[in-house]
């Protein structure tokens, strides 16, 4: 077995196991590895049971006496075991787990950690986690074997992330036995760091991070053990994004633009506007150009709030490659964000002689245009452009690298814009970002006012509803999110929420539902109504197309907002707030502790510095989440942990400025990605 080794060559993982865990992105033995516990529960103290008090937590052994189902009045089904050990006996319950009977029998010893309960006069142990050391059948009870079984009890035990139908339990059994195999040498772990590389660090070996990881000894072990990781991590990410920008350098793009002589005619256009640029869009504009007159293609990400402008940018990039003979493409993750683009740009263009089509999965239109709009649909091997010089992605988080590569690979080293509303912190920025070039559109158009936003109580929810009424403006409802991911849950509940809402709150206005589910065509439907005001509410699950233009709509209102991250919430309320009136935002919470954090949207207005305090605010060891932030989390590591992140970029730009050191600086010849380049 190596770690590359799919997870069927583990024994007891079938092919049903081998699906469950591959829905989870566990295919190898290496992923099975690095899918780390998010805690541990502490049953590292082993108790005589004549020596336990009420309230601890603790791990009791001994010989089981007797084991029974028992039925009480009211229905319930309790396991009720005595347990003896040398001091004395104990009962140990457990609530509605009838299979227990069958697990455990009279005269095993087993292992039980769990939290010691007063009933009546006599002390219990409730619901503990149990393992068994040696079965009766067995040789006796021996001290040394006992020590071998603790897996599940008795020492810090791993705790890992569920979902259906995969428990820690046996998570933590099936990484065991991988961790036995690297123990007794039969499964290798090559370290790719070298022993100079990990004295200077203070890191540990990676064999040894890897058991800790799982199986600490200690809180401080798995520190050390997490640190070790979470250091790899964050170089290979950084290794990785340096190399991908020096392969980009050594590209050359197919044609290299004149941007010089068309700037009257690109600045003609601009006066066109309806509007007079921000001093912001026109800096993102400037360094464009810049980069549109380059050998190499461009690749840059432009960053800016929901509202700041950005399709304009992109507009006049597009502009550039139309002048000078190359046609353009714009990728946006959703139907209706592609055809609203679409409209746009016809508007905008509509004096300059440009024709822009569409390709959706509806529309097939995409022929002989010089711009070509639309969504996934653009990668199809249907859609070929002649002299595709320019490739921009909207919401490029929303699309893989591979996608990405897919439509550039239409052209022959285009130039690469995308952008995105999704404010990154600069640490997550140096660390998955390197290889793009980054710009910022920092300021809202001068007719914006700010959202005025408030944290509303419970007890005021009526009182919200009212004053949404009185307002006569239309507004948007947010459903919570019921789990990470658009499910059917969701779905439900926001209709449940859209019914309760026209039938009990707001009998006398029109509403409508918009959710993920929903087909494009009935999407547009509803959304063309709410945009010609023929509806006065829309209730909407969280995934509302980001960036959906509704100027009118001036009221926003999130269900259990502290379920989404700040910088989240401020994407979402941006979808009010376009148009020149003073928009809202009303935010409830599901629970009264998340109110302290949501606060900060009462006064902060910038999507940035939310973001960096949604960092700081995260629990250790707490995951961004796909709910929050689309694609770019970190498995291990924390961005909040500056100096690591310090550290390894460091050593990432030695290691790619100096690729004849690189074999000095690593024991491990073949990882693959970076040698290919190296070489
Ligand atoms: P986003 O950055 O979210 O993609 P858009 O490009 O959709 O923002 O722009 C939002 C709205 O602001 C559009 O209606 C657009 O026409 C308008 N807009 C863009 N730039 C300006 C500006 N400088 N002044 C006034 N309105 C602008
Ligand atoms: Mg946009």
């Amino acid at each position: 077995m190596t770690l590359d080794s799919p997870i069927s060559h583990i024994p007891l993982i079938g092919p049903l196991w081998v699906r469950k865990l591959t829905a989870f992105n566990i295919k190898t033995v290496k992923d099975l590895l690095y899918y780390i516990p998010f805690r541990y529960d502490d049953f590292s103290t082993i108790s005589k049971i004549a020596n336990i008090q009420e309230g601890e937590t603790v791990t009791i052994q001994g010989t089981v006496i007797e084991i029974k189902n028992v039925f009480t009045k009211n229905g319930f089904n309790l396991q009720q075991a005595k347990i003896e050990d040398d001091t004395g006996i104990i009962e140990a319950v457990w609530f509605n787990q009838s299979f227990l009977t069958r697990a455990i029998h009279a005269s095993d010893q087993i292992s039980l950690s769990g939290k010691i309960k007063r009933m009546g006069k006599k002390l219990q142990i409730s619901g503990p986690k149990y393992e068994i050391i040696s079965r009766a059948s067995q040789q006796r009870f021996q001290e040394d074997l006992l020590k071998k079984a603790s897996v599940h009890t008795a020492r810090l035990v791993p705790v890992y992330s569920e979902t259906v139908g995969i428990t820690s339990k046996w998570l933590r059994s099936r990484i065991n036995w991988v961790l036995e195999e690297i123990k007794s040498g039969k499964l290798e772990i090559a370290d790719p760091l070298s022993s100079d590389i990990k004295r200077f660090n203070q890191l540990i070996d990676l064999h040894k991070a890897i058991i800790d990881i799982h199986f600490p000894n200690s809180p401080i072990d798995a520190k050390i053990a997490k640190r070790r990781l979470a250091f790899d991590e964050l170089l290979f990410a950084q290794i990785e994004s340096k190399i991908r920008r020096m392969e980009n350098k050594k590209q050359t793009v197919g044609h290299k633009f004149d941007v010089v002589s068309q700037l009257s005619k690109l600045d003609q256009f601009v006066k066109s506007l309806s509007f007079t640029l921000t001093q912001a869009q026109t800096n993102v504009i400037d360094e464009i150009y810049r980069d549109l007159e380059k050998e190499t293609p461009m690749n840059r990400l432009v960053q800016g709030d929901v509202g700041s402008g950005k399709t304009v940018v992109a507009a006049v990039a597009m502009l550039v490659a139309h002048l000078n003979g190359y046609e353009s493409a714009l990728m946006a993750p959703t139907e209706i964000l592609a055809l609203q683009h679409f409209e746009t740009l016809k508007k905008i263009y509509a004096k300059s002689n440009i024709s822009v089509g569409i390709a959706t999965g509806s529309t097939k239109n995409y022929e002989n245009f010089d711009i070509l709009v639309g969504t996934h649909a653009l990668l199809t091997d249907v859609v070929k452009f002649k002299k595709l010089g320019l490739v921009v992605i909207d919401e490029q988080h929303r699309f893989g690298v591979e996608q990405r590569a897919i439509l550039t690979n239409k052209g022959h080293n285009p130039h690469v814009l995308t952008m995105t509303a999704t404010p990154i912190p600069r640490t997550v920025a140096l660390t998955l970002y390197g290889d793009l070039d980054m710009s910022l559109v920092n300021e809202m158009p001068k007719n914006r006012l700010p959202i005025k936003t408030w944290v509303v109580p419970e007890n005021k929810r009526d009182d919200a509803y009212e004053w949404i009424k009185k307002q006569k403006a239309q507004a948007f409802i947010i459903c919570p999110f019921i789990e990470e991911s658009e499910t059917l849950l969701t779905v439900k509940s926001a209709k449940a929420e859209f019914e309760r809402l026209s039938t009990e709150i707001f009998p006398k206005l029109k509403l409508g539902l918009l959710h993920g589910k929903m087909k494009p065509k009935e999407k547009d439907t509803v959304l063309d109504k709410f945009k010609k005001q023929e509806l006065g509410i829309l209730v909407a699950t969280p995934v509302v197309e980001v960036g959906i233009d509704i100027p009118t709509a001036t009221v926003m209102l999130i269900e259990a907002a502290d379920r989404f991250g700040l910088a989240q919430l401020h994407q979402l309320r941006g979808r009010v707030g376009r148009g020149d009136q003073q928009s809202f935002c009303l935010l409830f919470c599901d629970q009264e502790t998340g109110t302290a954090r949501l606060k900060f949207l009462e006064t902060v207005n910038n999507g940035l510095e939310l973001a960096e305090i949604d960092l700081k605010y995260r629990g250790p060891g707490q995951r961004l989440g796909t709910a929050q932030h689309g694609k770019w989390d970190l498995k291990i590591a924390d961005f909040s942990d500056l100096s690591l992140i310090d550290q390894t970029r460091k050593l990432a730009e030695i290691v790619v400025n100096n690729p004849d050191s690189f074999p000095t600086l690593f024991n491990l010849p073949k990882i693959s990605k970076i040698n290919t380049v190296l070489n």
